[in-house]
C-alpha cells in the first residue's frame, strides 16, 4: 500500500472513519471516550487520538486503512489483559464487538471472533462435551492464542498455539487474509506464538477437544510446611502424568470479611490442580504431594465440570488491575531457589504471590511445523505478582510502588543465577525482554517474516518483533 497522509489530527482521523467505519468512534472528551479505552491492566492509562470500536472484518480493515493513511501509530486491544504499552496518540481499535463463537461440534472447532473472552468458547463448546485450550477464563482469546497460551488441558494437548488451525486478518497492506496450513504457511508459523506483530486478526479457528467431569480445585494448607511441600511438589513433578496439571502457589490471604475465616489474613500454600479423569485415579497421584503439606486449611479438591473447573481454579474474575507481574523459568528447582519463595511471599510486606508451576507433557512434544512458542522443554515457571494498591484495584502511592517493585526485583535478583534466561510470552511483562520468549533462530525467522508481511512497522505491540 503506497503511504498517503493525510490531515492528521482528531478531526482529520474522525472524517475518514465515518466515511469507512460502521462501529462507534471515539475522540477525547467525548463520553464514552474513557470507557471505550480502558482494559484490564490499569497501569496503562493510554489516551489515543481516537477509539475505534470494530463490528467486524471491514471496520478492522477501514482502521487499518485510516491509521496509515494518517500516519497513526496503531494498536489493537480485546480485553486489556495483555496490553503493555498506551496507544497515546494513535488510533486505538477495539475489538470487543467482535465476541461472537461458533461451535462445529462434527469438527470439534470454534470459531471466534477476535473480542471473544475463553469462557464464552468454554460455555459453547460445553453444550457438545468439549472444550477449549483455555487458561484464565475471563483472558481473551485471541491475544492468549497469539502469545502461545498455556492452560489447565496444555500438558494433555500442548499450547492453544497448537490447536490453532486457520486464522483470518488483515495485513499491513489492508488485505483481507486467511492464513492456515495450506496458505501462506510461513505467517500461520509466526502467528503460532508470535503474537500481534503481524496483522489485525479478525477471526480464529481453534481446535476443542472431548473433555468429560475433571477432578479439580484448590486447596489451602499452612505456609509452615512451604518449604518441604516445594521440595516434594519439585521431586513429585517429575512423574506428573499428562492428564494432570498442577501448581503450588504461596501468597497472604487478604484481611477481608469475604475470605473464610480459617484462612483470612493467613499466609498460606495453595495446591491448585486440575485432573483428567476422576477422584479414584487423581488421589493416589496426588497423595505424595499433599501428604508433604500437611491437613489443609480448606479442602477444595472435587468432580466437577471443564467450566467448573475453569471458574474454580482461577477463582473470582479479577476487576481491572494494576500489578507488578515476573516470570522466570527453570530446568530444576535447587535449594536457593525454593527458599527465595517464601522468603518473598511472606518475608516482606507487601509481598507478591508466588506461584511454582510444572509444565511439560505434550507441550514438549510439538508437532514438526510447530510454532515458534519457546522453551517448550523448560520443566517449571515461577511467577510472581503483586497488586499495586488496595488488591491493585488502583496505582498506591509512589511509596507504596516502590515497596512492591523493591519485593518483586528482590525476588528476580535471587532468582536469576538459576533461571534459563526465558520467559513465555504471555506472561512476559516487561517489552524488553520480548527475545527472551523464543530460541534466536526463531526469532530471527519471526523477524523475516515481519518484514515480508509488515516491512513498515505497522503493528507495534507490546511484545515487538521488529522486522529484520
Ligand atoms: C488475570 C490474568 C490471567 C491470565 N491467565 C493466563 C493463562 O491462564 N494462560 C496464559 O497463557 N496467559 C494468561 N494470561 C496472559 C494473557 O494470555 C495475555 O495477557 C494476553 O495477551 C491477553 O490477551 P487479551 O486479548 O485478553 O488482551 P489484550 O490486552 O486485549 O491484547 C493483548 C495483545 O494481544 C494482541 N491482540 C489482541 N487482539 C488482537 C487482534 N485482533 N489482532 C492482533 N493482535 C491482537 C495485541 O498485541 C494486544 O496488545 C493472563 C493474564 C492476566 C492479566
Amino acid at each position: 500500500m503506497a503511504r498517503t497522509t493525510t490531515t492528521t489530527g482528531p478531526a482529520g482521523i474522525a472524517r475518514t472513519l465515518r466515511e469507512s467505519f460502521a462501529g462507534p468512534v471515539h475522540l477525547p472528551g467525548d463520553a464514552a471516550y474513557d470507557e471505550a479505552r480502558s482494559g484490564w491492566n490499569l497501569r496503562i492509562d493510554h489516551r489515543p487520538l481516537t477509539v475505534a470500536e470494530a463490528t467486524g472484518p471491514d471496520d478492522v480493515r477501514a482502521a487499518v486503512v485510516a491509521a496509515r493513511e494518517h500516519a497513526l501509530p496503531f494498536a489493537v486491544q480485546a480485553t486489556g489483559h495483555g496490553t503493555l504499552v498506551p496507544a497515546d496518540g494513535g488510533l486505538l481499535l477495539t475489538t470487543r464487538r467482535m465476541a461472537e463463537v461458533r461451535v462445529d461440534p462434527y469438527r470439534r472447532v470454534a470459531r471466534v471472533g477476535p473480542g471473544a473472552r475463553w469462557s464464552e468458547v468454554i460455555a459453547a463448546a460445553a453444550l457438545y462435551g468439549l472444550a477449549p485450550l483455555s487458561g484464565t477464563p475471563s483472558v481473551g482469546v485471541t491475544g492468549y492464542t497469539l502469545g502461545g497460551g498455556t492452560g489447565w488441558l496444555s500438558r494433555r494437548h500442548g499450547y492453544a498455539a497448537d490447536g490453532l488451525l486457520r486464522a483470518d486478518l488483515v495485513t499491513a497492506e489492508g488485505e483481507h487474509v486467511t492464513a492456515d496450513a495450506d496458505h501462506h504457511a510461513d505467517l500461520f508459523w509466526a502467528l503460532r506464538g508470535g503474537g500481534g506483530n503481524f496483522g489485525a486478526v479478525t477471526a480464529l479457528e481453534v481446535r476443542l477437544h472431548a473433555v468429560g467431569r475433571v477432578y479439580a480445585g484448590v486447596s489451602l494448607y499452612d505456609a509452615g510446611r512451604a518449604a518441604e511441600t516445594l521440595a516434594r511438589y519439585r521431586d513429585w513433578a517429575d512423574g506428573e502424568p499428562d492428564e494432570l496439571n498442577t501448581a503450588v502457589m504461596l501468597m497472604r490471604m487478604p484481611d477481608a470479611p469475604a475470605v473464610p475465616e480459617p484462612v483470612r489474613g493467613r499466609p498460606v500454600l495453595a495446591v491448585r490442580v486440575f485432573h483428567l479423569g476422576g477422584y479414584e485415579e487423581a488421589e493416589p497421584r496426588l497423595r505424595p504431594l499433599l501428604e508433604a503439606a500437611g491437613t489443609p486449611l480448606l479442602d477444595g479438591f472435587r468432580a466437577m465440570t471443564f467450566a467448573e473447573a475453569g471458574v474454580t481454579i482461577a477463582g473470582p474474575t479479577a476487576p481491572p488491575m494494576a500489578v507488578r507481574q515476573h516470570i522466570d523459568l527453570f530446568r530444576d528447582l535447587p535449594g536457593a531457589v525454593l527458599e527465595a519463595l517464601p522468603d518473598a511471599a511472606f518475608g516482606g510486606s507487601p509481598g507478591p504471590a508466588v506461584e511454582v508451576r510444572h509444565w511439560g507433557g505434550a507441550m514438549a512434544r510439538p508437532a514438526p511445523d510447530a510454532g515458534p512458542v519457546g522453551h517448550r522443554d523448560v520443566p517449571f515457571s515461577v511467577i510472581a505478582t503483586a497488586p499495586y494498591g488496595a488488591g491493585g484495584t488502583g496505582h498506591g502511592d509512589a511509596d507504596e510502588r516502590s515497596r512492591v517493585d523493591a519485593s518483586v526485583d528482590g525476588l528476580a535478583g535471587r532468582l536469576r543465577p538459576y533461571a534459563t534466561g526465558g520467559t513465555f510470552l504471555n506472561f512476559l511483562t516487561d517489552p524488553a525482554r520480548t527475545r527472551t520468549a523464543y530460541t534466536p533462530e526463531d526469532h530471527a525467522r519471526l523477524s523475516r517474516i515481519k518484514r515480508t508481511w509488515d516491512p513498515d512497522d505497522v503493528f507495534r505491540p507490546g511484545h515487538h518483533i521488529p522486522p529484520e
